[in-house]
């Protein structure tokens, strides 16, 4: 057989028992339809097309522009500007993925088809979603969409209106005030982005306002490098930032419009500045696909990452119930990959390729500072599997050149996996 993948071999023996409409079917091109351009999709687009270049790719998202989480932390201490942490689709594009302007509305995983905003449905023989995290609006109390506009969370990037609005808020704050975080509870998008983005603002603080103060309460008793980001808060900023863990009444309860954050247990801290990074779920079309179980993620098959809730839809990223994988880009960039090489093996009948799945997350943690965590795991039948001894931390100690070689590793791994998505 050629290695041509026409939609007559990828649809199997049915549709080529059917006898009239068979030239035409064999020419055909397989139909590869992504949801979400982010760092699953844009990823999973980019690969299909390489590997792939028989198939026809189209990839759903309503943005122009695509601004990642990543980096965009570094925004609150002016080491990066908007436009350095934005890219659109042109590159995605000259390499022949057909991008469609809109967004997906819903799955109908019987009839192989995805409806768009705009009316319109789109067919496929295979599916991949990853649209990401939504904000579990009414989980904290009192933080509302309308809240966010002041009391950003800075989670999602969209425009990137968030992440600015953090920005000026801590330029216009005097100095002396005290920025005050709430964190969630797991699971959530990226397990050290909070705490990254806690160690800029001190940065921040540091060179502009150096009498001001961070509070931030925590609903968790750990969180993800905990013992590096502590190290490098104590030897860069001093005392600085308060960390108060859930058992010390960290966990925020309710949010007032006023800047109050109140713990569970009625203590009310007003602060100069708010940062809310409230629960989360997967994204709406995945909720409203009928893809989540009841924990607001989407279950998969670990080998192929296909939903458990619909055959030939495969999800990666943060949407998926996947931990101990945690939800980062690096992830869904590289199970995105894997999804790809399983839907075009399932189109042929075959079982999916073996899998291997790798987490590697940089944080930095002030100037020449970078510290990271390397994961590996394996699927099983019914789960993602830790590779014992496979992965850790950077080491701990006053180790300067490590921390300055990690925050140029973290510089060099950005540019590479946003090449790697875009162009
Ligand atoms: C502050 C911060 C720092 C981070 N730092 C790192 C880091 O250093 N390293 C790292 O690996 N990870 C990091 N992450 C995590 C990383 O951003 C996410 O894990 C990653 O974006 C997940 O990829 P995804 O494809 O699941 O979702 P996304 O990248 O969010 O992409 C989802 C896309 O789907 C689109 N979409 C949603 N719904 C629809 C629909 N109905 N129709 C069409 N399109 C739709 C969205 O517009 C979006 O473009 C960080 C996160 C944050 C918040």
């Amino acid at each position: 057989m050629s290695h041509t993948l026409s939609r007559r071999v990828l649809l199997g023996g049915a549709a080529a028992g059917l006898a009239a409409p068979a030239i035409a079917q064999q020419k055909a091109a397989a139909r590869l339809v992504i949801v979400g351009g982010g760092f699953g999709g844009a990823t999973a687009a980019r690969y299909a097309r390489i590997h792939h270049p028989e198939m026809e790719v189209t990839l759903i998202e309503p943005k122009t522009r695509f601004i990642t989480c990543p980096y965009g932390n570094l925004i609150l201490d002016g080491k990066r500007q908007l436009g350095q942490i934005s890219f659109n689709y042109d590159g995605l594009r000259k390499r022949g993925v057909k991008v469609a302007q809109a967004s997906a509305t819903g799955i109908d995983a019987a009839a192989k088809r995805v409806r768009l905003d705009k009316g319109a449905a789109v067919a496929y023989d295979r599916l991949i979603v990853s649209p990401g995290i939504a904000i579990r609006w009414g989980a904290l109390e009192g933080y509302t969409e309308a809240l966010s506009a002041t009391i950003p969370h800075a989670w999602i990037p969209n425009d990137g209106t968030q992440i600015m609005t953090l920005r000026r808020q801590l330029e216009a704050m005097e100095n002396g005030g005290v920025v005050g975080f709430a964190l969630p509870e797991n699971p959530f998008r990226c397990p050290p982005g909070p705490y990254e983005r806690i160690s800029l603002v001190a940065s921040y603080l540091k060179k502009h306002k150096p009498r001001s103060k961070i509070l931030a309460l925590d609903a968790k008793e750990t969180f993800s490098k905990q013992g590096l980001f502590q190290d490098g808060w104590k030897a860069l900023y001093g005392d600085m930032i308060e960390w108060v863990p859930g058992n010390k009444d960290g966990r925020v309860a309710r949010v007032e419009a006023d800047r109050t954050l109140v713990t569970e247990f009625g203590t009310r801290h007003k602060v100069a500045v708010a940062n809310v990074i409230p629960p989360q779920y997967a994204a709406a079309i995945a909720r409203e696909s009928g893809l989540v179980d009841k924990s607001g993620w989407v279950p998969v098959d670990p080998r192929s990452f296909e939903a458990k809730a619909a055959p030939g839809v495969y999800v990666v990223g943060d949407a998926t119930n996947g931990a101990p994988l945690p939800k980062s880009g690096f992830v869904a960039s590289n199970t995105a990959k894997h999804a790809v090489a399983c839907a075009v093996a399932s189109l042929k009948g075959e079982a999916p390729p073996a899998g291997l799945y790798f987490n590697t997350c940089y944080s930095h943690v002030g100037d020449d500072y970078g510290i990271s965590v390397v994961g590996v795991y394996r699927p099983s039948e019914t789960a993602f599997v830790e590779v014992p001894n496979s992965g850790g931390v950077s080491p701990r100690g006053d180790l300067p050149e490590q921390r300055k070689l990690e925050s140029g590793y973290a510089d060099g791994w950005y540019a590479s996996i946003a090449k790697d998505m875009f162009s």
